[in-house]
């Protein structure tokens, strides 16, 4: 039986070819980098491939995700979203590091691994402006850092900050060097080093490229920048990297000839927007078999020129298909961005399928 089921190809080479450039451009820097794979919602095959690419470890949001790639992938997992204080076990069990900045949450994670016989390491982390996850207060920090090195279950693996998640706060030399003094000002205070100094996500890769990352920061978590060969900072394509990472592929359910503005009474769409149009006289449209179950609308680009995507549906995407020689039952493919690739991989109507 043949499925009406949108796809997501997955370009198991070129997400290769991308972690392999950044890995190396670490190494030639002294940073590690952590392949990030909660976009993909842990897919093993993937994890695979970041593997062979030579990450230092694997890190994902989930701990369902890090059960699942951990049955077929043997690699460090940390746990990348703070840990939930309802499930320290599950955590202490299949997480080998978690991120944290609640004390609460760290002696249930300590009480835990003494349960499981099992040490959990623990990354701290700091809030540097991005107003996300993280401690803001030294004082705070101080407390936190001196109570976990009494703690006997949880090592202390590093100091952690993050950026260009919430506030769109993007990474520079001054926040690493303000970072770094705080760093050294812990160590110092505790006589410690701390093993993984570990400073951001893919906002950070073009300091990375351009060298400019300073000696003392030795880690990235790096999720985007290898899944779609683009830095966050700016949206830029990585110097050598492929963007052909992933493709999605939907088919034509209808193509009529329609004016191209609604008529009759109008007030709110399905999603209660106010919905605007441009007046381009009768257009030729094309309905296509998802919606905005599977894909964010606004993150999809037609791998066709001068196709345009108008809006989505809960299960409809309309597109504007002008003359292009298209019939009914016919497909078109489509480049996505993360948040297209996010909901991509979240919906269970999307078939993954994987060019090796
Ligand atoms: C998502 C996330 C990352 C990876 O971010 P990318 O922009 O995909 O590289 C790194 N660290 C934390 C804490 C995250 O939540």
């Amino acid at each position: 039986m043949n499925i009406c089921s949108p796809l997501l190809e997955i370009n198991l080479k070129a997400i290769y070819h991308n972690a392999k450039l950044i890995v190396e451009k670490g190494k030639e820097m002294g940073i590690y980098i952590d392949g990030v794979t909660k976009v993909s919602l842990g897919d093993p095959k993937i994890a695979d491939i970041l593997v062979k690419a030579g990450v230092r470890g694997l890190s994902d949001s989930r701990i369902e995700s890090i059960k699942r790639m951990r049955e077929e992938v043997d690699i460090e997992y940390t746990l990348i979203r703070l840990p939930c204080f309802s499930q320290v076990e599950e955590e202490v069990k299949y997480a080998d590091v978690s991120l944290n900045s609640e004390i609460m949450t760290l002696r249930a994670l300590e009480e835990a691994s003494e349960r499981l016989g099992k040490k959990h390491k623990v990354i701290i982390m700091v809030e540097m402006g991005d107003i996300r996850e993280g401690i803001w207060k030294k004082d705070e920090l101080i407390m936190v850092v001196k109570e976990v090195l009494r703690m006997k279950n949880l090592e202390l693996y590093g100091l952690g900050t993050n950026f260009t998640c919430f506030g769109g706060v993007v990474p520079t030399v001054e926040t690493y060097w303000e970072f770094i003094d705080l760093v050294e000002k812990i160590e110092k205070t505790f006589s410690i080093n701390l093993p993984l100094i570990s400073a951001g996500n893919s906002s950070s890769i073009p300091l990375l490229f351009e060298g400019k990352i300073p000696k003392k920061i030795n880690h990235l978590r790096i999720g985007e920048g290898i899944m779609l060969g683009k830095d966050t900072a700016f949206r830029n394509p990585i110097p050598g990297a492929r963007l052909d990472t992933f493709r999605f592929i939907g088919e034509i359910l209808e193509i009529k000839e329609k004016p191209s503005m609604p008529w009759g009474v109008i007030n709110e769409d399905a999603f209660a927007h106010k919905p605007s149009f441009v007046d381009k006289g009768i257009r030729r449209r094309a309905l296509m078999n998802f919606g905005r179950q599977d894909i964010d609308p606004q993150g999809i680009i037609p791998e066709i020129p001068g196709i345009e995507v108008l809006g989505a549906t809960s299960d409809y995407t309309v597109v504007d298909i002008g003359d292009y020689d298209l019939k009914v039952g016919d497909s078109l493919s489509f480049s996505l961005n993360y948040s297209a690739l996010l909901q991509a991989f979240t919906s269970p109507y999307v078939k993954k399928i994987y060019k090796e």
